[in-house]
């Protein structure tokens, strides 16, 4: 096998093969048992092995597996539609599906592109996006994508996305928030008022953007960027394939400051973890654009072989009703205020820069100097190791850089919580510690 993000000889010094999984853990080859603290990579809602979940699949296999969508329907993809409908902000109201977070922004961009194409403004072909933003590794998702570590290799084969600053505020000079906006915002104002009638939409993630390292943005700013776009004739396209399904402690992150984008984008969490299924939701309008006589040529031509898949969706189903039925919304809210308090700890620790959480999605930048915020030679790998003394003591979890990601399912009890955070604290002393005695 090839593994994905993975340098090959790395895994092959430290290989791990997992076998089963049961609530929060999972269990490799050999019998140890893992803290899932990555939520499998940022998927898992309610832990594994979940009772309703697991029954949902069977009792769909009764039925059928798998028809396309290509011109047919089906009962759970119907279903389905009707519950994003229903939990999405108000003004969307059609769902596409397709079977990744890459693909399902690869949609939106494509029917952003083509709306303005559709409704005869020509020259509205230009995206912009705010740097560190990651959205998949398709050619399409990694033009509007801005990590230079996974994207400057494809430069001369992506089309050009125009960039705006994320509002950082750690690494500003500044270290203030409203500066660290507005400076963000400025930007962006003048470049919709140079360059709107050439641009179709703006791409980003809502309030925390995930593999750039769990930047958070500061309160208002997403706001500012909807009515921005709102009075440019702008498409707002918002990217909640990470921070979807209560992962930040609301149902989507937009609810943090009731946006109303015109495109939506789900995945990871859709089916609590269990299978690929993803969604592009969009307004009324964005339909209609593309509604008309065949002749007309305002057909989306896309679609992936597996869209709609029934069980994908039959186990999304499930998926949504536990959501009501555990007020799990709710219960990551309380979680994350929770962890919040843990997480007070870890900022106090030696070589620790930031902490940067938003409900259950978190980030501890490791530095080399806390004072300066200078950080690690890349060569250390510093945060790489400490995952790797991590998974020794039973968490397992990813870093991005020098940042160690803690995005535990939303089931984990406040008990697990602890457990993960007291191991996280373990790996980070230990590996930081070695690094300073060498
Ligand atoms: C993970 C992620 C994607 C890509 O999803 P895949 O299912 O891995 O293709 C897109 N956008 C965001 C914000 C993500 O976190």
């Amino acid at each position: 096998m090839w593994l994905p993000f993975t340098q090959m000889s790395d895994y092959e010094r430290d290989p791990l093969i997992i076998k089963s999984g049961e609530g929060v853990t999972v269990t490799d080859i050999y019998g140890n048992t893992y803290l899932d603290g990555y939520s499998s990579l940022w998927l898992n809602v309610h832990g594994h092995r979940k009772k309703e979940l697991d029954e949902a699949i069977q009792v769909q296999l009764q039925s059928i597996a798998h028809s396309t969508l290509l011109g047919a329907a089906n009962i759970p993809s119907i279903l389905l539609a009707e519950k994003l409908v229903e939990l999405a902000p108000e003004n969307l109201s059609r769902v596409f599906y397709s079977d990744s977070g890459a693909t399902a922004v690869e949609i939106a961009v494509k029917m952003a592109y083509q709306y303005w194409q559709n409704k005869g403004l020509k020259r509205k072909k230009r995206f912009v996006t705010v740097s560190n933003g990651y959205h998949g590794d398709t050619v399409g998702t990694m033009s509007v994508g801005s990590i230079e570590l996974y994207h400057k290799v494809y430069t001369s084969l992506l089309f050009d996305a125009l960039v705006i600053p994320f509002p950082a505020v750690y690494r500003h000079p500044s270290g203030d928030e409203d500066i660290v906006k507005e400076e963000s915002l400025r930007t962006l104002r003048a470049l919709f008022k140079e360059r709107h009638e050439e641009i179709a939409g703006m791409v980003l993630e809502p309030m925390i953007q995930g593999a750039g390292g769990m930047n958070v943005m500061p309160p208002g700013y997403l706001k500012e960027v909807e009515l921005l776009c709102k009075k440019f004739n702008i498409l707002l396209i918002v990217d909640e394939v990470a921070t979807g399904f209560g992962r930040t402690g609301k149902m989507f992150a937009v609810e943090h400051e009731n946006i109303q984008p015109d495109l939506l984008t789900v995945a990871k969490g859709l089916t609590g973890g269990y299978l690929p299924v993803a969604a592009t939701v969009a307004t009324e309008e964005i339909y209609e654009a593309f509604y008309g006589d065949y002749e007309e040529m305002k057909t989306f031509f896309h679609g992936h072989s597996y869209t709609g898949n029934q069980l994908g969706c039959a186990v999304a189903l499930a998926n949504l009703e536990i959501f009501e039925k555990e007020r799990l919304v709710a219960q990551a809210t309380e979680k994350a205020e929770f962890l919040k308090e843990l997480l007070v700890e870890v900022k106090q620790l030696p070589y620790v820069g930031d902490v940067r959480q938003c409900g259950l999605m978190c980030g501890i930048e490791l530095v080399k100097n806390q004072l300066t915020k200078e950080p690690f030679p890349l060569t250390d790998r510093v945060a790489y190791h400490a995952t790797l003394k991590m998974r020794e003591l039973g968490l397992l979890t990813r870093p991005l850089g020098d940042v160690i990601v803690l995005m535990p399912p939303l089931a984990t009890s406040k008990e697990q919580l602890a457990e993960m955070v007291a191991i996280l604290m373990e790996g980070i002393q230990t590996v930081t510690r070695e690094l300073v005695e060498l």
